[in-house]
């Protein structure tokens, strides 16, 4: 990691060395490593696009052969004053500054720097400018806006030319993208970071929410709605106003002086009262109360992206109220129910991360301690590989991420499974045991989809919209070779309707071939062709997305071979 950044930031040098060449009135800022790749940002003193990345490129390539050293000088504050007397963002840089003061010097090019880099330009191995964004000067409005060029830079050419075979795979199954060409939902200035789902893409919603009830109610899930507006009141007593406030929408009901109720940002004040409205026995327990809750988040501007990082969005929740014997076994289960989910939509973990006590929490030190000492036992016993966040957890207790790998090899966070000593001792919980006595029981939050909008767009972007059956909007097309085949087509129609398929009819009068590619554009999992031959036969001819000619069959098989793809949830 260490190495990789120390690459990508010496090559950020590099671009800046080059820069300064074609470019000499230019004011530089900063450029750090990233997680992928380096930027440098730029104040230029004329337009520069895309279109400059070629010769920008092949400056750097010269200076890289060059094999100019890195060469660390230590000056004083003066000194460097002097330096970069008409660099303005540096002077600024230079005024948080004390003692001796570490510059870098690459050929022509000095910069700030503490270091460290590579020893000289040529052992600065494969790189690639990749885009261009307008950046403020340190992230505020407030400031001028620079000119940010992003790069990358690997040890070898081959790295390099794999990496950007990912991008581009990764560009052409962008979820934004594929939504509107498949009609699956727009987005809207009039509601900033919201979704507005269309007709298709509600459809697949749908589908995972109705996968998700039939998986929940097998595993002893009852399903709960709780309003999406409660008092201020209860946000105080459930520490959200404490920890969570600035991402809270607050509420101004009519005739209040002040805001005196808010949307819910999470579900779980919603379960906790219903928790409240009656005493518990442990013959409940677990009690396992799902919901599918709509919550809004005041996320920033800049984090709201596509359908991954909304401001409303539905978690796929459930509050899991049980007894503290109980809880390894309910982790375990929770976990099992993670696996066959992913399972079904060809997701692989690729590790767990347990998230310990925050610096900003409630409940007691024994407490938190005891949740992570179970969350380290379930960890070890199934095995999971998993990291440690330090202080990452909820202000409520510690949690377990799932982090899962798609089709691309990217990693995605999804379900959060949070153990809760703290609520039930703020909201005053309890249940009767077996001895008659009054006892706490254990709170376990849990997501699986985690958002099931986000989710959604990871499935997009894992199936490049080609979904498997159960979850393709439309699973088949009717597609008549002329007019005079439209009345048996719309027999077909009928059929697979009447078995409950989302079918369509193309009765356009176009040619057969565009009729298809218009299908497979929509990749629509089976196109049935029906001509003469077909009538005469009474056939359908089936072909499947990519062009798969499966041949003539009658329309009963194809029912059945539909049906199978359904009942297994399989990709065709
Ligand atoms: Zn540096
Ligand atoms: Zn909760």
């Amino acid at each position: 990691m260490q190495a990789e950044a120390t690459l990508n930031h010496s090559c950020s040098h590099l671009l800046a060395a080059a820069i300064k060449r074609l470019y000499p009135k230019v004011k530089f800022a900063i450029g750090p490593a990233i997680e992928n790749g380096f930027y440098y940002d730029f104040e230029f003193s004329q337009p520069v696009s895309e279109a400059d990345f070629g010769k920008i490129e092949k400056t750097m390539g010269k200076i890289k052969q060059q094999a100019c050293p890195f060469e660390r000088k230590v000056v004083s504050l003066a000194e460097a004053k002097k330096l970069f007397a008409n660099q303005p963002y540096k002077l600024e840089i230079l005024k948080e500054l004390k003692g001796k003061i570490s510059v870098y010097q690459t050929g022509d090019f000095v910069d700030l720097c503490k270091g460290p880099h590579v020893v000289d330009t040529a052992k600065i191995g494969a790189f690639k400018l990749l885009s261009i964004a307008g950046a403020y000067w340190r992230g505020s409005e407030q400031n001028k806006m620079l000119t940010r060029l992003y790069g990358i830079c690997f040890p070898t050419a081959k790295e390099l030319t794999e990496f950007l075979r990912q991008r581009a795979e990764a560009a052409k199954r962008d979820h934004r993208k594929i939504g509107q060409e498949l009609e699956l939902f727009s987005f809207h200035p009039e509601a900033p970071g919201d979704v507005f789902w269309h007709p298709k893409g509600y459809l697949i919603m749908q589908q995972l929410f109705e996968y998700w009830r039939e998986l929940h109610r097998r595993e002893g899930y009852q399903e709960v709605r709780t309003p999406e507006i409660l008092t201020r009141q209860v946000w105080n007593q459930s520490g959200h106003t404490d920890f969570f406030m600035e991402k809270i929408y607050r509420v101004l009901t009519p005739g209040a002086k002040q805001w005196d109720m808010a949307i819910k940002p999470m579900n779980c004040d919603g379960g906790i009262l219903i928790y409240q409205s009656k005493l518990h026995s442990y013959r409940e327990f677990p009690l396992r109360l799902g919901e599918l809750g709509v919550v809004h988040r005041f996320e920033s501007g800049g984090e709201i992206h596509g359908l991954l990082r909304l401001r409303e969005f539905t978690q796929d929740d459930a509050h899991i109220f049980c007894t503290p014997a109980q809880v390894k076994s309910e982790l375990k289960k929770v976990i099992a129910l993670c696996f066959e989910f992913y399972d079904t939509f060809g997701l692989k973990l690729d590790h767990l991360e347990l998230s310990t006590r925050p610096a900003q929490s409630i409940g007691a030190t024994a407490i938190w301690e005891k949740a992570e000492g179970i969350m380290r036992q379930v960890l070890q016993e199934n095995q999971l590989p998993h990291q440690v966040n330090e202080g990452e957890g909820a202000f409520y207790g510690p949690k377990f991420d799932f982090h899962l790998r798609d089709s691309l090899g990217r990693t995605w966070q999804c379900a959060t499974i949070q153990l809760d000593f703290a609520q039930p001792e703020n909201f005053d919980l309890e249940y009767v045991t077996a001895k008659g006595t009054r006892e706490r029981p254990v709170l376990i939050h849990r997501v699986i989809y985690g958002s099931v909008e986000r989710f959604l767009g990871i499935l997009i972007e894992q199936y490049a919209g080609a979904f498997p059956v159960w979850l393709a909007p439309v699973q088949a097309k009717i597609i008549p070779i002329t007019d005079q085949h439209l009345g048996y087509g719309r027999q077909v129609y009928q059929k697979l309707v009447d078995a409950g398929l989302r079918t369509e009819l193309d009765d356009r009068r176009d040619t057969t071939a565009a009729k298809i590619r218009a299908a497979e554009l929509q990749k629509i999992p089976y196109l049935l062709v029906v001509g003469d031959r077909e009538i005469a036969n009474g056939h359908v001819n089936v072909r499947t997305r990519g062009k798969k000619v499966l041949g003539e069959m009658t329309t009963a098989a194809f029912l059945t071979r539909i049906k199978a793809d359904l009942a297994q949830k399989r990709q065709i």
